[in-house]
């Protein structure tokens, strides 16, 4: 178990690293969130000892119980679910970076909690960017107004924006989306809105990411290719 984590681990890694290099970029700047949500806390720590640093969870409680378990102070912690107000609580406590930020109403929630905790929250802000109907995220066209109105929050910071595009496992089917929010981000940065930085780009998993980190993830968030199958037969 310990050394299949290690040695998929180390795979991605590479092909993360063939890949910004190949178009230019400095791998160090796509870092790797690895998505552990359903994964228990042994081959999280695992995959801790192979030296993921940032750990990324779809649902609050599930995340609360695995952080205060591995009990890690160095790893940072990532929200990439769709997070509920009502939780946005425990949220703050938890978490470095929400990926999934995508109404004003819960970023309101999010600054009042962070306020409470004298902390000032990193998210991003969770763009919609083939509006389907069905997927969570603000809508491309509401994307700049939203990134205006949050910006006023003094607890919480803007740092970039995430998708999840829909097709899974068919990455020339995703890069248009990818490249959206590449254009989305430009133009956000050239409005240069106080408060806001653009700088991530949260985008790419397992079966995508090497197209995204070609249109400029700065994120990638991977569950699968590191931790296995989720839905898994035992011993599969
Ligand atoms: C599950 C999940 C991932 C990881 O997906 P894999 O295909 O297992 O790599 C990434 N982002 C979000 C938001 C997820 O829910």
């Amino acid at each position: 178990m310990d050394e299949g984590i290690q040695n998929r681990l180390r795979l991605v890694r590479e092909r993360i690293e063939a890949t910004a290099l190949a178009c230019g970029r400095d791998p160090k700047t796509v870092k790797l969130v690895a998505v552990s949500k359903t994964v228990s806390v042994d081959p999280i720590r695992a995959a801790i000892k192979a030296g993921v640093t940032v750990l990324g969870e779809n649902y609050v409680q599930e995340a609360r119980e695995k952080i205060e378990a591995l009990n890690e102070e160095k790893i940072s912690w990532h929200l990439v679910g769709h997070l509920q107000s009502n939780k946005a609580k425990y949220a703050v406590k938890l978490f470095d970076l929400i990926h999934s930020v995508d109404s004003l109403k819960l970023a309101k929630e999010l600054n009042r909690r962070a306020n409470a905790l004298g902390k000032v929250q990193d998210i991003l802000i969770q763009v919609n960017i083939s509006d389907e109907e069905t997927k969570s995220g603000v809508e491309t066209e509401q994307a700049i107004k939203l990134v205006r109105e949050i910006s006023l929050l003094e607890n919480i910071a803007i740092c970039g924006l995430m998708t999840m595009p829909p097709y899974f496992n068919a990455p020339d089917k995703v890069r248009p989306y990818f490249r959206a929010l590449g254009s989305l981000q430009g133009l956000i940065r050239d409005k240069a809105i106080p408060n806001v930085r653009m700088d991530e780009l949260s985008m790419g998993m397992t079966g995508d990411f090497e197209a995204a980190v070609e249109e400029g993830a700065t994120l990638v968030r991977i569950g699968t290719a590191i931790f296995g199958e989720r839905a898994c037969k035992k011993g599969g």
